[in-house]
């Protein structure tokens, strides 16, 4: 027995891994199970068993910001805004540490909800804390070392605080399941991503002396849960999740499972809600978004006939909700990307100039061998068409060097097709093997060092190009939609917005302009942002 176990004395009771049943309406399509796996965890289950109220009540939306701006690929950290001010006033406050994708923000935004309606409160840092989620992304290998490196620290806080709880969400809890509790058994929660929209009942289980494990296939219901956006002006819809991919370097399709598209009227609903709420700009969010729809097979329609839906006729069917003036929509997968959709973007005056359209390398052979189902040739078509119809559309992409195999050639390849494209912007990351994907194996793996000397190349040339594609805006008056105040410090007397092509914008402003589109003449340009005079 470990010093730790000899501690804590062991009072809970033993249990046998569960299976709920969930009760789920007729309509829905799919109907799965769901385990959890509830261990016993012999060191602390006897400090899990607590009584605490359970406050029944709508949780409200609290007005700031912490939104990432990024790609699937990304890794920036972003931690829920330190909002409330008496965060452990009736003993439930939460704290979430958000790692990752737009995905993870918006997953992040529904537990918040979730737990506010329970009553707990947003606390301003994880040590203020009674419950700590770690809604982690596992791209990359140092984003799931900082996962461990984040439970090593809390950990210890169990021994002082009985009620502390530590939960783990997003695709490392996903990848990592049982391993991750038996690694640290001081975890009380490990959650895939498509169980997000169960937090509160999971953590019923967890009050019951259960430790749980919830990582089965599971079906997104209807999504009943009101996400604690936190923004007031822009929000993320979900319309699709998880991926039928197989890019031989992801672990995505493992850790969100297949493609499940949402309803559109739920879709539209939830739009009129956020319109009706006040806010002006709404992200529609897929892995996959341009393959939305193919799951959902035939549905009636207002006609009363059958009709197969896509992206474009989603953007259709929402575009008139009151209130919305912006909508924007990413990730784009290559594959999927269809000169329908282009056309519909371009007859859509609310849809915004901006595409998110991943190439991961420009090299055909490294395309196979990811398993990405296009070649170079498609992908540059892709991009004149959308530049035949929408001349100035914004377009970012994400892309991977030192795949396994790549030889200096092949990245050059991946260079020169960023020369034709000349992207707004690009994530880009070195290759990292990830547990369970075929390329981890492989033993053709690129050096560390040459990694690194074409991740710094690649990034000077990202640089450049966004700074080229910025000095497109100088002179020209924008439609900025203005988000919030410049939060830097000297600063104040400005606000921050976006152009429809999702450059960030700084102008002097005050702060009754937040959540207005107005006109700003665009003095400054970096590879960055923009910078601009308000002109009535
Ligand atoms: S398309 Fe490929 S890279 Fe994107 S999430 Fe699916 S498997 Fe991963």
């Amino acid at each position: 027995m470990s010093c730790r176990a000899m501690a804590l004395s062991f009072t809970a009771p033993h249990f046998a891994a569960s299976l709920q049943q969930q009760q789920q309406p007729a309509s829905n399509r799919l109907f799965t199970q769901l385990k959890l796996s509830a261990n016993p965890n012999p060191i602390l289950r006897n400090l899990s068993v607590s009584s605490k109220p359970c406050v029944c009540s709508l949780a409200t939306a609290a007005p700031t910001v912490a939104e990432k701006e990024s790609s699937q690929a990304s890794q920036v950290e972003v931690s829920s805004s330190p909002s409330c001010a008496n965060a452990k006033g009736n003993g439930l406050s939460y704290h979430i540490i958000t790692m990752g994708c737009q995905m993870n923000v918006a997953d992040s935004e529904r537990m918040a909800g979730q737990l506010e309606a329970q009553g707990y409160q947003l606390a301003p840092t994880p040590d203020d804390c009674s419950l700590l989620i770690l809604n982690t992304c596992s791209i990359r290998d140092r984003a799931e070392q900082k996962v461990y490196g984040a439970l090593g620290r809390n950990k210890i806080r169990k021994y002082e605080d009985p009620n502390f709880r530590i939960v783990v969400s997003g695709c490392v809890a996903q990848q990592e399941g049982n391993t991750l509790l038996r690694r640290v058994p001081e975890v009380d929660l490990v959650m895939g991503p498509q169980h997000v929209g169960r937090l509160t009942e999971l953590l019923e289980q967890v009050e019951l002396g259960s430790q749980v494990c919830a990582l089965e296939p599971f079906y997104i219901e209807e999504d009943i849960t009101r996400p604690r956006r936190d923004s007031t002006v822009t929000a993320w819809v979900n319309i699709i999740y998880g991926c039928n991919e197989g890019c031989t370097y992801c672990v995505v399709p493992g850790t969100r499972g297949k493609e499940q598209s949402r309803l559109p009227d739920a879709i539209r609903n939830e739009m009129l809600a956020l319109g009706e709420a006040g806010y002006k700009e709404v992200t529609l969010l897929g892995q996959n978004i341009d393959a939305y729809g193919r799951d959902l097979g035939l549905l009636d329609n207002e006609n009363f006939s059958k009709q197969r839906w896509t992206l474009a006729d989603l953007l259709l069917y929402v575009h008139d909700v009151p209130g919305i003036e912006r909508i924007r929509f990413v990730t784009s997968h290559p594959k999927y990307f269809t000169e329908k959709l282009i056309k519909t973007c371009k007859e859509l005056p609310k849809v915004c100039e901006y595409f998110n359209i991943p190439f991961q390398s420009g090299d055909n052979e490294i395309l196979k061998e990811m398993k990405r189902g296009y070649t170079r040739e498609k992908y540059l078509n892709m991009i004149q068409m959308i530049r035949h119809y929408m001349p100035d559309a914004s377009i970012t992409a994400d892309a991977i060097v030192g795949f396994p195999g790549e030889s200096e050639e092949q990245f050059c390849n991946t260079l020169s097709l960023m020369e034709d494209v000349k992207f707004d912007a690009v994530n880009t990351a070195a290759y990292s093997p990830r547990p369970r994907t075929p390329a981890a194996v492989w033993e053709n793996q690129v050096a560390d060092l040459v990694k690194e000397d074409r991740l710094h190349r690649i990034n000077r040339l990202v640089t450049e190009h966004a700074l080229e594609r910025s000095q497109r805006y100088l002179g020209r008056v924008e439609k900025i939609l203005v988000e919030a105040k410049n939060p830097r410090p000297g600063k104040e007397d400005q606000v921050r917005g976006r152009t429809g092509g999702n450059k960030v914008t700084f102008f002097k402003g005050a702060a009754e302009l937040i959540g207005s589109l107005v006109n700003v003449k665009i003095t400054d340009a970096t590879s960055a942002s923009l910078r601009g005079e308000l002109v009535s």
